[in-house]
Order: structure tokens, then sequence, then C-alpha cells
């Protein structure tokens, strides 16, 4: 879906007292907290002057859990209580992590009837939701004593990839601690934020995520200030680590190390880790390890990771295919993530786009400085002028009725991800298919809204006109692709179709279709009304003629005519009067029907009661 800017709903031109609102990076490694401070936003650090909290929890007893980096510390003495990477469990089912090797060690608690995992601990059962709620509630004390006052609320980033469970996850995390989310962002418009560029007037941004043990790489459109994610790739198992496992077999070949304990794994592993940071800023580093001594450069480490290396440029290039974009098109390369820091990677990046990425701001924090950023536009500390970044639908999305008229299903303006459902039924007796057209747009006749896809629906049971219940769910996902599912709900038989609605929209076009509908907007009531007028009269018409031609015989030739002629006179007016003249004469007919209706009635009851019992009736 594209972006809408939009400004703050009764946003005042002056700024009262100054709000603080934090923005949170809720990592699955480390987790970090922002506000702005005077000049800008600034990551807030722990007493003792760490910004980087480890997205870690010891829950060791029964007392308050601990966060951070004591707890990463006791992780391999008590591994079973010490919950990391529960970012990865957040939004899913037992059965999805159940096997992943990064849980290995948990006691999973199958006994929550939603399937959410949960594990056991000595502090009893924690589900991801309780621990990541730990995690925030960490972050904010930390804020709070670090700016010496109460938070209003927080602006919480999560992967572009995020489903809506997830999403909703992290949201229902935050409401455990009674933290107000004033929106969660992704991660990638989060870090483009951060190097301002949605001030820009367009452009097209990739954010290059490279962390310890996961890779994310992000396409995002900016249109007016506004972000797309138009793809996003990666790899859940490539990050840093896989670097310093490159140095550790390079080491143990160089020595001959055939076996070592696994406290010299250990040792050795580390040693690989602060020679990777080393050769950040070096040409060559040292090592003396065992008795043996040698020395790595900067050469020798790009022929040992050149793979590594490559498998992130080949995820690159299949993101910028899935956009259908060419490497020319991009404007910025955004460097996110720890591992960024490497020359390797930064030089690999640059040869691939053709130019250098951003690198200026700490790659460690540029996710949570853009969604500190925001925060503070979100709690009303910028003036009215400043437009808010929303990832929202910018123009309403429904579906075609009878008549051409639009039955809007997802709003305009809704936040994204989001799930919608309306039942519809069938116009005509019999009626065995069903044709289902998605529009877009404000106005209220198809004829003026943009046709986005056509599908239909089969095998609906015969049944009289009005008795099927069909149920269309309209699904906008994170990327703001739009899977439109029809469903009859007696037999389960069901269509779907997906499509982009943001595809071959710009700002302009939103701005001039929304100016359009304002500018129609009563036309487009009368015009509603009086088709559904109509709709309604026709309905009834149909009714009549067929019981006619079952039922005649119960009418005396004077009513005959009567009804006759009331037909005659709406079907006239259907086809020039007002909707209140249709309406009035709708009514009339009705009336004027009504006995026919009751005798019909009578004759079939009596029918359906031949031969049955009492009981069966009552049912
Ligand atoms: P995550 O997103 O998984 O939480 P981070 O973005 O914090 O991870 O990145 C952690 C990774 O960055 C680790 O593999 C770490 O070794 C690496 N890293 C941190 N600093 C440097 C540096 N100066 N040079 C190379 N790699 C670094
Ligand atoms: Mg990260």
């Amino acid at each position: 879906m594209a972006l809408l800017q939009i400004s703050e709903p009764g946003g005042k031109p002056t700024t009262p007292a100054h709000r603080i609102a934090v923005g949170i990076d809720l990592g699955t490694t480390n987790s970090l907290v922002s506000a702005s401070c005077g000049a800008g936003v600034e990551v807030l650090p722990d007493a003792s002057g760490n910004y980087l909290l480890p997205s870690v929890v010891a829950y060791a007893s029964d007392t308050d859990p601990v966060v951070g980096s004591v707890a990463r510390a006791q992780s391999t003495k008590d591994p079973k209580n010490t919950i990391s990477s529960v970012k990865r469990l957040l939004g899913r089912a037992l059965s999805e992590v159940e096997q992943a090797p990064q849980f290995k060690q948990y006691e999973f608690d199958a006994e929550r009837g939603d399937g959410a995992p949960a594990i056991v601990t000595a502090a009893g059962v924690k589900d991801p939701i309780q621990v990541s709620a730990d995690i925030l509630q960490t972050l904010v004390y930390q804020a709070e004593h670090s700016l010496k006052a109460k938070l209003e609320g927080a602006v919480i980033t999560v992967p572009a990839y995020f489903n809506d469970a997830q999403r909703q996850q992290t949201k229902d995390a935050a409401k455990l601690i009674g933290l107000n989310v004033l929106r969660l962002l992704n991660e990638p418009t989060a870090a483009a934020v951060a190097y301002g560029l949605d001030s820009k007037e367009q452009g097209t941004v990739v954010v290059f995520d490279l962390g310890g043990g996961t890779f994310d790489v992000s396409l995002l459109r900016l249109q007016s200030g506004v972000f797309e994610v138009l793809a996003t790739g990666g790899d859940t198992a490539l990050g840093g680590d896989d670097f310093d496992h490159a140095i550790v077999d390079w080491i143990k070949q160089q020595a001959g190390f055939q076996v070592l304990s696994s406290t010299d794994e250990a040792k050795l592993l580390h040693y690989a880790t602060s020679m990777k940071h080393q050769l950040s800023n070096s040409e060559e580093v040292s090592i003396e390890f065992n008795g043996w001594s040698g020395s790595l450069s900067a050469s020798d480490f790009r022929d040992i990771t050149e793979a590594l290396v490559k498998r992130t440029i080949l995820t690159c290039r299949r993101v910028l295919r899935d956009a259908q974009l060419e490497v020319e098109a991009i404007d910025n390369i955004v460097m996110v993530g720890g591992s960024t820091r490497m020359p390797v990677v930064r030089q690999a990046v640059e040869k691939f786009f053709g130019k250098a990425p951003l690198t200026d701001i700490d790659p460690d924090k540029v996710v949570a400085i853009g969604a500190g950023i925001q925060a503070d536009v979100l709690i009303g500390n910028k003036s009215a002028d400043d437009f808010l970044l929303l990832d929202v639908t910018p123009l309403s999305l429904g579906i075609e009725t009878m008549g051409e008229l639009v039955e809007k299903i997802i709003p305009r303006n809704t936040t994204i991800p989001v799930a919608k459902a309306q039942e519809f039924t069938t116009f005509k007796d019999g009626q065995t298919a069903m044709a289902l057209h998605v529009v877009q747009g404000e106005r209220e006749l198809v004829s003026d809204c943009r046709s986005l896809a056509r599908f239909e629906l089969r095998d609906i049971p015969p049944m009289v006109a009005g008795a099927a219940k069909i149920r269309v769910t309209f699904q906008v996902d994170a990327d703001g692709l739009l899977s439109v599912m029809a469903e009859e709900l007696s037999t389960g038989t069901k269509a779907e179709i997906q499509v982009k609605p943001s595809y071959g929209l710009n700002a302009d076009a939103i701005e001039e279709m929304l100016k359009v509908s304002h500018e129609n907007a009563k036309a487009d009531m009368e015009i509603r009304a009086l088709r559904e007028a109509q709709i309604e009269a026709k309905q009834l018409i149909d009714a009549i003629n067929s019981a006619r031609e079952i039922d005649g015989d119960l009418l005396e030739a004077s009513e005959a005519r009567q009804i006759d002629n009331a037909i005659e006179h709406l079907a006239s007016l259907i086809a020039s009067g007002t909707s209140v003249q249709i309406h009035e004469s709708t009514e009339e007919l009705n009336r004027i029907s009504s006995l026919f209706a009751a005798r019909r009635m009578d004759l079939h009851i009596g029918e359906a009661l031949k031969g049955e019992s009492i009981d069966k009736v009552e049912q």
C-alpha cells in the first residue's frame, strides 16, 4: 500500500510543554531506547553508560527477572532459565519453533490453548509476550532514569516482514507494562528516517541490515516524504557470526589444530570476533594461540569471507529483481547492523550499487534513532506542518455491489496490516456464481473508482435470492499486498485473488482522487440513494412476478389489475423518478401485494406441514 502523509489529527499549531516519547529498537540480540534531548535524538545509556541492552532475560527464581548483560553472562551456566532471541518466537505457534536449533535448550509448555509457545522456567511458565514485556520494562526504566521524566509513549520498531500476529504480540507486550505504543514502525523505514531521507520529495532506498545472526534487505520507495516497502529479502541464518567462524576455520588450518577442547573452541571464537572487529580499523592483526603465532591481513580476510559477502549481494540482486528495478534506480543505500562496519561488506555494497552507502550514523543506533525521531513527531513536539509517516491505506478498498455501487470494506487511512470481512448475498433466485470486482477510491459509483481486480466465485448452491451467505474478506499485509477472498459459507467454496493496490498510483493521483471525491460528495450521496431505491424496487417487482408465475391463481382479477398498475407506475419511476418517489412507490406496491404474500405463506406452510410431526416443525 502506498503510504500517505497526513497531519496529526487536531494537531495544535503551537507546541505546549515538551512531552516525552521514546523510540525503541526491540532487537533479536540487542535492544536500544532513544529520545529527543535538546539538540537531536540520542540513544539513552543505562546507569553504567551502555546503550546496547542484550535482549536476554533470566528467570532464575521467583524474584524479578534479570534483563541484559547480567542475564547474558549467566546464559551458559543456566541455559534453561535464560531466554534469548525471544523475538524469533513472537507471533509463532509452538509447532513452528520447537524444532528450531536456537531454542533447543528450552522446555516448552504445550498446554497453552492458543498454540503459543511458552517456556517453563524456575519463575514459572513465560510466553514470548511476557519476555518481550520484561525487556521493554527495562528500557522504560533506563529511559525514565536517564531523562528524569515519565514517558508518555513509544514508537517500537519491527522487521518489515513481520506479519499481523507478530506485530500484535509486540503491541501486547507493551500493553502488559502499560506502555503507550504511538505506533509500530518498520525497521528499514526507521533507518531511512534517521538519515532524514523522508524529507526528500521522492527516491528509492535500499536498507542493508547485517547483524550478528540475520541479514535483511528492504527496498523502500519514497514519495512526498512517505515510504512504501516495495520488496524485502534476506537470510535468517547469515550474519557476523559466520565471519567469526570463517576466521576460526582459517586459524585452525594455518596452525594445523586438529581437535580442540570445547573451552579452547570458545576461546578461539572469542579471539576471532575480536580480530574481526580490529580488522574493521586496521590492515593486519596478529594472534597468538596455544603456542602458535600468526597474523591475518585484510586481504586474507577478504579471501576467506568472499563467499559470505557474495551471498549478501545475491540477496540484494534478488530484491531488486522482485521490485523490477535496476541498480541505477537506487538513490540511497542505508547500512544497518554491527556487521556493516566491515570494510569488505561496505566495499562490496558500493561496487554492486555503484555508489557509496550511507554510514555516518552508528549502524547499531540508526534504527533506534529513526524511531525516536518518529516518536517525537507523534507525541506532538513538532508543529502541525510536520507530517506523520504512517503505513496506511491511502484510499478506501471496496467491492462492487448491485447498481454499480461501491461497498467500502477497508476505509482509507486504516493502519496496515489489516483484515476485514463482510457478508454479501445473491441477487437472483438460483444464482450459482458471483462476479467480484475489487475497487479503490472514495466515490460511490464503481465507474468513478480505480478498478483493481475481478474474479468469480462459482459453485454457489442454487437458493432463493438473498439466502446464500458469501463472506468477503479483505486483507492487506504489511507490504501493502491486498488479498481478497470470497467464501460461500454453507459449502466452504472459495475463490481468492491478490493485488498490489499501490501499483501505478502516485501521491499526485491520490491527492486528485481525494479532491474529486470531496467536490462530488453531495452528488455521490444522492446517486447512491437513487441506485439503492432502484435496486429495492426492482427486487420487489421481480419477487412479485416470480410469485405470480407459481401462485397467480391466488389473486382475484381486480387485485391482479391493481398490482399490475402499481408495478407499471413503479417501473416508470425506476426509469425517471427521484429516490424519494421510488421509495414511496415501492412501499405502496409492498402494501398492495401484502395480502397476496400472506395467502402464499399460508398455502406453503400448510404444504410443508403435511406428513411432518409437530416436534420436527418446532425444531
Ligand atoms: P543483531 O541485529 O543480530 O542484534 P547487531 O546489529 O548488534 O546484531 O550486530 C552484531 C554483529 O556485528 C556481531 O556479529 C558483531 O561481531 C558485529 N560487529 C560489531 N562491531 C563490529 C566491527 N567493528 N567490525 C565488524 N563487525 C562488528
Ligand atoms: Mg539488528
